[in-house]
């Protein structure tokens, strides 16, 4: 079975299995070549540090953040404690997930993204109305904004387990000033709460995800507003091109390194730096390697891949100059 391409072969002929045992080799060496980085540094072949974050969406990942190396979660898919259930989760139950989060990852940092429910994300109970164009629908931040309750239990939720370590927030889908607006009211709302109860929290690191070409647009302003931005490109993609990311039809048009993309990547950077954010990239687009010296030499300040890929992004993190100023001139051949 070539794993690769999903090919079985039954029965194959003795040149094609050689063929296979010396790729085999090959991939085995290039694995043990990447598993020996697992301890070493993301830092560039002309010395700026760059952080390299997982990406996980339930709690069984978390060993392999730490396996891999990661320096921490640069986002947590949240969703999985709302869906294929029977009922929204109780505050405690969200606590206890976020809290082992908190702990697992032993003072490193850990971006919890709120819950991004709606569209393609959704369970009976939620009851959401049925939505002529869902993608540009009621979903992400909207959702959570129009059900108060369930998004404040969230978020007392995160904010009681940030006393166990080093938990951020981060926001999907903002489109305005004035989601943050209600968002703020809501956390006020929440901190107050827990005074009054003695519950331990910290003021934790609040982000926002630029999945919209809205939110592209105001990054500056929506920077000001808190510490960190976070390129979502996946949803990104899909807005800027109006092309639906799981649409079959479209997979040869889906183009998510389409020149628009790579300019946003560009704005949004300098327009957080100018608000003094730092500026990370968590969509699926962070862990081309092809791209990461790039997304480096852009400003870039992080990336945010699945766990597998930590190790090939590292090798070229490892292996990029942030400044081109630096790259030692090739030598010719003939020195
Ligand atoms: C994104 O849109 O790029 C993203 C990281 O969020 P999700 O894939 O969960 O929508
Ligand atoms: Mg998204």
């Amino acid at each position: 079975m070539d794993g690769y391409t999903g090919t079985l072969y039954i029965d194959p002929e003795p040149e094609l299995l050689k063929e296979y045992e010396i790729r085999h080799q090959a991939d085995t060496e290039e694995r043990e070549e990447l598993l020996r980085l697992r301890n070493q540094k993301d830092v560039t072949a002309d010395g700026k540090e760059i952080r390299l974050l997982a990406n996980i969406g339930n709690l069984d990942d978390l060993n392999t953040v730490l396996y891999y190396g990661a320096a921490g979660i640069g986002l947590f898919r949240s969703e999985f404690q709302y869906l294929g259930r029977e009922n929204y989760p109780r505050e405690n139950e969200l606590f206890r997930a976020y809290k082992k989060v908190a702990e697992d990852m032993e003072g490193r940092p850990a971006v919890i993204r709120t819950v991004d429910l709606g569209a393609d994300r959704q369970a009976d109970y939620m009851a959401i109305p049925d939505e002529v164009n869902p993608m540009m629908g009621n979903r992400g931040i909207r959702l959570c904004l129009d059900r108060k309750k369930m998004f404040k239990a969230q978020l007392r939720a995160i904010y009681r387990a940030s006393a166990y370590g080093n938990i951020s927030l981060m926001y999907p889908m903002i489109t305005s000033e004035e989601e943050l607006d209600e968002i703020e009211e809501l956390i006020r709302e929440v901190k107050k709460g827990l005074d009054e109860k003695n519950i331990p929290y910290k003021d934790i690191r609040t982000g926002i995800m630029i999945e919209t070409p809205a939110a592209v647009m105001i990054s500056e302003d929506l920077g000001k507003r808190v510490d960190f931005l976070s390129l979502g490109t996946n949803d990104l993609t899909q807005y800027t091109l109006a092309m639906d990311r799981q649409n079959l039809l479209l997979k040869h048009k889906y183009n998510d390194h389409h020149p628009a993309l790579v300019k946003m990547i560009r704005m949004v950077t300098e327009a957080g730096h100018r608000s003094g954010c730092n500026v990370y990239i968590c969509g699926e687009l962070a862990a081309d390697s092809n791209l990461t010296e790039e997304f480096i030499q852009m400003g870039v300040d992080g990336l945010s891949v699945v766990p597998a890929c930590v190790l090939p992004v590292r090798k070229a993190i490892r292996a990029a100059y942030a400044d081109e100023k630096n790259r030692p001139e090739e030598s010719g051949e003939d020195k």
